[in-house]
């Protein structure tokens, strides 16, 4: 069984060497979906019967660790040395530095390696993380897949 929990956030970014709009300094609404997958759990009197992970559960992880940080930051490749040095003499200012230019692509896969040691299969039921799709607009996205990058 697979299961998704969708989570939305908003971030600056510009992808220094992009041919055309993406070189300049702008936002969007990302989404983040988390895709599971794993057995149902079959337990008489457990809050997770016939679930394969609570989705709450599900969410409060990305929340923690991808979303909340994330959100309301600009995210910034460190190669993109003027906005990085720029962002960095901000006070306060929310960055997120990457070792990557931050394409949806490369936003999928990094998040994909932070949330993937922390869905554990507590319960037997052999929950793994699947996916991690990343919305950079409503009509463009990647997704990270096991195995697949
Ligand atoms: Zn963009």
């Amino acid at each position: 069984m697979r299961i998704t929990r969708r989570l939305e956030f908003d971030a600056g970014h510009r992808i220094p060497d992009h041919a055309s709009q993406c070189r300049h300094l702008h936002g969007h609404r990302y989404a983040l979906e988390v895709t599971l997958s794993g057995d149902v759990i079959r337990a008489d009197g457990s809050p997770l019967n016939g679930m394969v992970m609570d989705f709450s559960e599900v969410k409060a992880i990305a929340k923690t660790h991808v979303v909340d940080p994330w959100d309301h930051a600009f995210l910034v490749y460190r190669g993109d040395r003027v906005i990085a040095d720029f962002l960095t003499g901000l006070p306060g200012h929310k960055t997120v530095m990457l070792d990557v230019v931050p394409t949806a692509e490369n936003l999928a896969t990094l998040a994909f390696r932070i949330l993937d040691p922390l869905y554990h299969d507590s319960y037997g039921n052999h929950l793994r993380l699947e996916r991690v799709r990343l919305f950079e607009t409503p009509n463009c996205w990647a997704d990270a897949v096991r195995d697949g990058f």
